[in-house]
């Protein structure tokens, strides 16, 4: 079985005209249900995640100036990010859900958890939301699994954005790996191949930049050598997943030319290093993907990996 996170709180963390929009989680659920996934799964209640939890990561001061810019109706949190009047308290109930995910699936409770949530969170940084992103639900999750007693972590993160936010925090992190494949040069601006991480964490960060018109087979080559490299220097007790749809071919922001069943394969790859290192434990986090009836599929062809 596999632990699904939804809620229709998701949808209420509202953007206006903006491309990460409640109409992707629409799709998603309605594409889940049709194709008899969702009861295929279990699904967990959760609680939004204290204050507490989310200074394992954030500033405090970022945390309440977020806080306080829903309480007064919402705006800009940076030019792209949208805050609602809803969102802080969305943004805390996905945070709930990967923390959540990540204990029960230490505890031996299932093996694999999908959380689909909103807002997405790989660009949010310590001292402030960024890229859509409120707080890092990855990093948090990770830091929930330090906090347990794990020791080593690996976070792929295969959205076609930099991780800039996840790598940030854990650039000097020695028991957190950073694996990102992602399109280069692109937004947020980071993810060079140079960037390896410092200090005790040094070797812990591994990008994949790959330029806009690459072959589908040369991404998968250049993902499966540099993934199991790094696998086997990490060794991973815990294995996270930075799951954004956005290299799909039709993606509208992204794109780095991928079909639906490179996300298949993608899953499949990330299993298996959790099968050969972390006892299958596997939680898979929703990030980017913006084209709402393609996202649905690809979520679909993950979940369905995953099961
Ligand atoms: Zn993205």
């Amino acid at each position: 079985m596999v632990l699904l996170y939804t809620s229709p709180r998701f949808l209420q963390h509202h953007t206006g005209n903006h491309p990460e929009c409640a109409e992707r989680l629409e799709h998603i659920l309605g594409h889940l249900g049709a194709d008899g996934l969702t009861e295929r799964c279990t699904l967990p209640q959760w609680l939004p995640a204290e204050d507490e939890v989310l200074e394992s990561v954030h500033q405090e001061t970022m945390i309440r100036s977020l806080e306080q810019l829903a309480k007064t109706g919402g705006g800009r949190a940076d030019a792209d990010t949208v805050v609602g009047p809803e969102s802080f308290d969305v943004a805390r109930l996905a945070v709930g859900a990967v923390c959540d995910a990540t204990t029960r699936v230490l505890s031996g409770e299932d093996r694999r958890a999908l959380c689909l949530v909103r807002p997405p969170g790989h660009h949010a940084l310590r001292e402030t939301a960024m890229g859509f992103c409120l707080f890092n639900n990855i990093a948090l999750a990770a830091q929930s699994a330090l906090n347990q007693g794990i020791e080593r972590v690996l976070i792929v993160d295969w959205d076609v954005h930099h991780g800039n936010g996840t790598q940030a925090i854990f650039y000097d992190e020695p028991r957190v790996g950073f694996f990102s494949v992602h399109r280069w040069p692109f937004y947020p601006g980071t993810g060079d191949s140079d960037e390896t991480g410092t200090g005790a964490g040094l070797g812990t960060t591994r990008n994949v930049p790959l330029e806009f018109g690459i072959s589908q087979r040369a991404y998968r080559e250049a993902v499966m050598r540099e993934l199991e490299d790094f696998a086997a220097r990490m060794r991973p007790q815990l294995v996270l997943v930075s799951a954004g749809f956005d290299a799909h071919r039709s993606d509208p922001i992204g794109s780095l030319g991928l079909e639906v069943e490179d996300f298949a394969w993608l899953t499949a790859a990330a299993m298996a290093i959790a099968d050969s290192y972390a006892a299958g434990r596997i939680v898979s986090t929703l990030e980017g993907g913006y084209n709402p009836p393609v996202l649905a599929e690809c979520v679909a062809i993950h979940l369905e990996g995953l099961l």
